[in-house]
């Protein structure tokens, strides 16, 4: 099969398409044929060498991938060839044609979703997910604000908290992203590299501020997330690309909470439960993933500029030659 290989850390270039053996998989593992694979900010983090828990060379990066059951393994139950999936994580990567994954990181894809869609569930909607309801702890009748709402985790966020019954603000970079975040249910949408929108938040809300807020780039915001909460309010540092300076008394006079999170401390119950509430929500449809890019699997460097961009518009995925995401 052919597979994306990186055998040194550096730039986009280091990405290889290569010709590497299938995966066979042994007991209790499933070989998925990849229809799309998703690209994540954390694999360029990887790819770089800038990320703390770095794998092993010669790899394959990627654990999201939608596609279809190739082969299963023994004592592999519930799972059958040709069965349509998406992946928690392959134990051989995802950008590839072919991924060894353990039985249990595979779920059933829904007939409503197609596989480029699926290529998005994993991160960029389980983490909407958790930072929603298992960190924030959110309630129907709140306000949020979704501090970088036009790429893949903000958009997801904006449909789950718009569904729960949430007053939704989203903010994004270009007129294109304010557009989409819009038609994709925030009530308010601001531009966060306007100067002084953030002043904006406190007429939206009556004065009293947002009773959460899910952060993109928290190395930027942090200091001014504090000012903008109300009495009780917590914000999740979701993305971080660096250091931040924060005035302590701004979470001290609201009562205010900083949650951090890594989807990946999710414990497998807690998995279990962002998946079963994903499954939900795609089945009423509150829940769709928006899917803004595909590139070819030979085009991972491109794919990889392209997420790092300013100008986000949903999810960017990858696609083996002969795949119909
Ligand atoms: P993405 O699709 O590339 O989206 C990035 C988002 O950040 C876009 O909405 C972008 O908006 C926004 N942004 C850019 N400048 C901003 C600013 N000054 N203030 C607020 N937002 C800004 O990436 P993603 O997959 O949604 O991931 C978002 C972040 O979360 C990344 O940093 C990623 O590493 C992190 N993440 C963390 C976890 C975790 O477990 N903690 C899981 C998944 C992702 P424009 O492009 O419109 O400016």
């Amino acid at each position: 099969m052919k597979a994306i290989r990186v055998h040194e850390f550096g730039g986009p270039e280091v990405m290889k398409l290569e010709e590497v053996p299938n995966p066979l998989p042994g007991p209790g593992q499933v070989v998925v044929r990849v229809r799309a694979a998703g690209v994540n900010p954390v694999e360029v983090y990887i790819r770089s060498g800038a990320y703390a828990a770095k794998p092993q060379l010669p790899y394959t990066p990627g654990g999201d991938a939608a596609g279809t059951v190739e082969a299963v393994g023994s004592g592999v139950t519930g799972l059958n060839p040709g069965d349509r999936v998406y992946t928690l994580a392959t134990l051989s990567g995802a950008y590839a044609e072919l991924a060894l994954c353990d039985a249990g990181q595979v779920k059933p894809l829904p007939g409503n979703v197609s596989f480029a869609q699926g290529a998005g569930l994993a991160v960029p909607c389980g983490t909407a997910y958790r930072a929603l309801f298992h960190r924030a702890r959110i309630a129907p009748g709140e306000t949020v604000l979704i501090h970088g709402a036009s790429g893949g985790v903000g958009l997801a966020a904006v449909q789950l908290a718009r569904a729960f019954g949430l007053t939704v603000i989203g903010t994004a970079g270009s007129e294109r992203g304010r557009k989409l975040v819009a038609e994709q249910g925030a009530h308010h949408i601001l531009d966060h590299g306007a100067p002084g929108y953030l002043d904006e938040i406190k007429s939206l809300t009556g004065g009293r501020g947002v009773n959460v807020i899910l952060e993109m780039l928290s190395n930027v915001n942090l200091g001014k997330d504090l000012t903008l909460l109300a009495k009780g309010g917590r914000v999740v540092v979701i993305g971080c690309r660096g250091s931040v300076e924060i005035n302590p008394r701004d979470a001290m006079a609201r009562d205010a909470s900083i949650l951090g999170m890594v989807l990946f401390n999710a414990t497998p119950q807690e998995m279990d439960s962002i998946h079963a509430g994903i499954g939900a929500a795609l089945a009423n449809g509150s829940l769709c993933p928006v899917v803004g890019r595909e590139f070819p699997l030979k085009d991972a460097p491109k794919a990889h500029e392209a997420v790092m961009a300013s100008g986000a518009y949903g999810k960017i995925v990858l696609v083996p030659s002969g795949g119909d995401a």
